[in-house]
């Protein structure tokens, strides 16, 4: 491990990371420089985060930097490993550390962890969810916003006494992880994203599977027996969940009773049984979310049926397959998070056939749309396309459902709803990125909800 007091060393990206990056180097007495390559303006925000903070900042080219002066790179899981600094580290024999690898490093919590194309969120969310009605002191952070590095620079200025942590891991995390270590990691599904950044599948599963690092048959590797190919080999005891299938241990849905009953078993033992319909959230998705939600509590010592329990009321957070109302016997659901092909999959599952009209489309991350021309020719009777992708999303889903091509959110709406019948569904799940037209997918759902209540006469 590193000393890093006296040493000087570079933090690349001044995003959130890069800025708890920094705060907590400083701490550890390090002299920081960060390098960005966004201007002054753009920069504000991070640079008024550290006032007052001893740092050097080197903006694009405004420095030459000269790196054999530093002891090490603190990167951001923004920056790609080919990223010229980076590149420039290795050739100089020089550590390259990510955010949360360097979090990770400087505490000793217990930690579970979560990872995969979709319900990192929701996953991380609800096992933080269930720990704290447990009254466990849980640090929630990672990927979901609040950098693991702020959690380590918390505790050493005793600002928290946190117990535990849950971590939302992401593949451009899991990059740059060497000692990380969790006691119990999920690895939930993987669906055709980040391919711009990975290359491959191969890669970006390759990544997904290092969540499992350094994990010894004391932990627990929660992993999803419905995609068993997913998975490499693995040191830990395995959860496995299943929404079909009974595992040695693990969870999974037992439908022989006619009810949704979740029950996590060992052996020939239930130990814990819930019905789903009990719960606040829906879908088969959420219920794969609650058993790993459920494995990973379990990881970290919490009694299943407690956890069970204590999952009932959690709601998942909106933009989600979030029902925004019904009128004139039309339901609207806004599943803007919904960035890849997996998740708009997952979304058509819960309707019917013929009964979806489906508004897709944005920024495009060079995603293999194929996966949705089976569940749109089923589920789905007018298409809406929007965005950057629409006319990639027109020539392949030519023959799947009737398509109109429409400029913005608003005219989306408006045709989605003169197309949608009684007991029909009006989806905006748009398997793209959101930043063509919106700053986020927060914005492009709110944007949606409102021209739904709009042209509904409600606003
Ligand atoms: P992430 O943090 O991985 O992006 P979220 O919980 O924010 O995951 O959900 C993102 C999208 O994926 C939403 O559209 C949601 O409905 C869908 N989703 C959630 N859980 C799952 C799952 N287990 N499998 C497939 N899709 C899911």
């Amino acid at each position: 491990m590193i000393d890093f007091k006296g040493q000087n060393v570079l933090v690349l990206g001044a995003g959130t990371s890069g800025v708890a990056a920094a705060k907590l180097l400083i701490k550890l007495g390090a002299k920081v420089t960060i390098f960005d390559e966004k201007s002054q303006g753009e920069l504000s925000q991070a640079q008024e985060a550290l006032r007052g903070s001893k740092v050097l900042w080197n903006v694009m080219g405004d420095a030459p930097l000269e790196l054999n002066t530093f002891s090490a790179l603190v990167t951001s899981p923004g920056v790609p490993l080919t990223h010229f600094l980076i590149k420039k580290a290795n050739t100089l024999k020089l550590p390259v550390i990510g955010e949360l690898e360097l979090g990770w490093r400087n505490q000793n919590l217990a930690i579970s962890a979560v990872t995969g194309s979709n319900g990192k969120t929701t996953v991380a969310s609800l096992t933080d969810h269930i720990l704290s009605k447990q009254n466990y002191r849980n640090f929630l952070g990672g990927n979901i916003g609040n950098p693991f590095c702020n959690c380590a620079l918390e505790l050493m200025e005793k600002k928290e006494a946190y117990q535990t942590a849950v971590l939302e891991v992401s593949s451009f995390q899991l990059e740059t992880v060497s000692h990380f270590h969790a006691k119990g990691a999920a690895f939930l599904n993987l669906s055709f994203d980040h391919l711009d950044r990975h290359g491959d599948m191969e890669q970006y599963l390759r990544l997904k599977n290092r969540i499992f690092i350094n994990q010894s048959p004391e932990d627990m590797a929660i992993i999803n027996l419905d995609a068993h190919t997913l998975y490499g080999e693995l040191k830990a005891r395995t959860f496995g969940f299943s929404r079909k299938k009974r595992p040695d241990f693990g969870a999974y849905v037992n439908n022989s009773t006619g009810s949704e009953l979740i029950q996590v078993v060992e052996g020939d033992r239930v130990l814990a049984e819930g019905n789903f319909k009990d719960y606040l959230m829906f879908g088969t998705h959420n219920q794969e979310n609650l058993m790993a939600a459920v494995g990973l509590a379990m990881s970290l010592g919490v009694n299943p049926q407690a956890a069970l329990l204590a999952a009932k009321d959690f709601s998942v957070a909106g933009h989600r397959l979030q029902l925004v109302g019904s009128y004139k016997g039309v339901s609207y659901y806004d599943d803007s998070k919904a960035t890849n092909v997996g998740a708009v999959v997952v979304a058509l599952e819960n309707f019917g056939a013929k009964s979806v009209i489906l508004i897709a489309g944005g920024r495009d991350k060079d995603m293999d749309f194929r996966p949705l021309i089976e569940p749109v020719k089923e589920k789905v009777r007018w298409l809406v396309l929007i965005g950057e992708a629409k006319e990639k999303l027109q020539g392949l889903l030519a023959g799947a459902a009737p398509m109109t091509l429409a400029s913005g959110m608003k005219e989306a709406v408006s045709v989605a709803s003169s197309f949608a019948r009684p007991g029909d569904t009006v989806l905006l799940s748009p398997a793209c990125a959101s930043f063509d037209q919106f700053s986020s997918y927060k914005q492009r759902g709110e944007v949606f909800q409102k021209e739904v209540k709009r042209q509904n006469g409600e606003l």
